[in-house]
């Protein structure tokens, strides 16, 4: 069985203490590799090695360092087959979605982050009368600690990696234990590419020992994390009293706001995609449908229809739309908000339960997509994060209506608007507080923007020269003429 190593000062070692961990394919129920139980003396080790690494990197050309990220990017695209095939076995989503999103997403990420450092500029401000000059210097902070999930794993792992090495810091990071295959076939990679020793370092393991060691770590200055909400607001506790700059992209219930005048097929056909892509493991997945009430019983049967079409099974199947979610104890979390949905009084219009696939995927965890209906708009079912393939439909007569519906929950990652109704689309787009805006489509992405949440969905932005600006430390430097 494929036993994981830690990618430490540019070798790929075993954990310190000797432990592993089990690592599931959730298509299968069965154990297919081992990962490695680090603890804080691996993440001791991997921040030394970033420390010592540092004063080279910080120092190589930005122009050197872009280079090396694309070099990166490279190598994904040549492992592109092996990477997404190891991506849909780890999580469970199906292959042609880790083909077409998460691996070309991710040599991306790397190639963004490789140019946009080259156009990166500093300002500087010319005091007139005075006669003095001001220009601003941004260093990079030292070691970078970078904590990703599971649902997109190395999409997610490069978007934080990538900026914080073009910024000119050493990486220290963690994937989650859950899907760490790709970020190992990544420190491969990395090898492969020449990147010096000690300037990224992957440490495997769980969040409350790697995780915690890497935020409790006083020579870690900057934190950028992205995961739930609760663990969140556990790390924020942890780097305030230790004045760390610290980034948050947390959880998301998603409003997905449909009105009358909407272009009725495609916003049928982007909400099937928004509502269970990746079986509604993305954090920007619209999971609360709002729609017009003259529209809304001709809206909910063609979408009712359509999910009962979707095949749910084998990730490896091309023929596949819903994979396995990603643990039997995720699983296990989706099924009992699922139950509660019933218990709020809600109606189950497809989906609702576990599915069982015929064939090498008969211990797999899979659940039906979901649809409830006939719940309030501010129940828990309606206000909690559920992260799964379900999602609940409800009526709205009024703009102003639905803008309350939307802002009812403590999340505010992102929003739908579906109109044809330009003016009422900016409208609506301006009242609902969400960091993250589509209208009349869904996750269309330009990595310029600035992307992150407002209230407890996140602290900050990544994206463009946003996560640019928070991995360097800003230096005013005033002359007088
Ligand atoms: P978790 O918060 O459970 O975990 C995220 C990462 O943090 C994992 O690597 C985890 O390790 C680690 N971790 C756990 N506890 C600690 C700790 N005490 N200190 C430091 N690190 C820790 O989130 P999930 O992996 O379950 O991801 C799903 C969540 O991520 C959802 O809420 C989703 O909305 C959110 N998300 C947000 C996005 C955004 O951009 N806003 C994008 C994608 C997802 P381990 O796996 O071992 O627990």
């Amino acid at each position: 069985m494929k036993q994981l190593k830690n990618y430490i000062n540019g070798q790929l070692v075993a954990p310190v203490a000797g432990q592993y961990i089990d690592n599931y394919n959730p298509a299968t129920g069965e154990v297919f590799s081992l990962i490695p139980d680090s603890d804080e003396q691996d993440v001791e080790l991997a921040v030394q090695a970033a420390q010592a690494a540092f004063p080279e990197w910080a120092k190589t050309p930005a122009e050197k360092r872009g280079q090396m990220l694309m070099r990166i990017a490279d190598l994904i695209d040549q492992h592109h087959d092996r990477l997404a095939e190891a991506e849909s076995v780890d999580n469970g989503k199906p292959l042609k979605l880790a083909k077409t999103v998460d691996i070309p997403r991710a040599s991306s990420n790397m190639r963004f982050y490789g140019t946009a450092i080259q156009h990166f500029a500093s300002e500087a401000h010319y005091m007139e009368g005075t006669e003095a000059i001001n220009y601003t210097i941004r260093h990079p902070h030292g070691v970078a600690g970078c904590i990703s999930p599971w649902n997109l794993p190395l999409y997610l792992f490069t978007w934080k990696i990538a900026p914080a090495l073009a910024a000119g810091n050493c990486v220290v990071a963690k994937p989650s234990e859950v899907t760490p295959m790709t970020a190992y076939l990544l420190s491969e990679l990395c090898q492969e590419a020449g990147l010096p020793a000690g300037v990224l370092n992957i440490v495997h393991g769980y969040g409350h020992k790697v995780g915690a060691a890497m935020v409790a770590h006083p020579k870690v200055p900057v934190i950028s994390f992205t995961g739930g909400t609760a663990t969140g607001r556990s790390i924020a506790a942890t780097v305030a009293p230790m004045f760390k700059k610290l980034s948050l992209e947390l959880g998301g219930k998603n409003p997905n706001i449909i009105f009358a005048d909407c272009d009725f097929n495609n916003a049928l056909h982007t909400s099937i995609h928004s509502s269970f892509a990746n079986q509604g493991q993305i954090c920007l997945c619209g999971s609360r449908i709002f729609i017009e009430r003259p529209l809304y019983d001709k809206f909910r049967d063609a979408f009712v229809e359509k999910v009962k079409a979707m095949s749910v099974g084998d990730p490896l199947e091309d023929s596949t739309k819903q994979g396995a979610v990603v643990s039997e104890q995720h699983m296990q979390k989706v099924l009992s908000y699922i139950a509660l949905a019933k218990e709020e009084g809600g109606t189950i219009l497809t989906g609702g339960q576990q599915v069982q696939v015929e064939g090498r995927c008969a211990k797999g965890w899979f659940i039906a997509p979901t649809v409830i209906e006939g719940l309030p708009y501010n129940c828990r079912t309606n206000t909690e994060e559920i992260f799964g393939p379900v999602v609940t439909l409800t009526p709205f007569d009024t703009e102003e209506e639905v803008i309350q519906y939307a802002n009812c929950t403590d999340y505010g990652l992102s929003a739908t608007i579906w109109t044809q109704n330009l003016p009422r689309a900016h409208h609506v787009a301006h009242q609902v507080h969400s960091g993250i805006i589509w209208i009349n489509t869904w996750l269309l992405r330009d990595l310029r923007t600035p992307f992150g949440g407002m209230k407890n969905s996140g602290v900050g932005r990544e994206g463009g020269f946003e996560a640019l600006r928070f991995f360097t430390e800003p230096q005013n430097v005033c002359v007088k003429l």
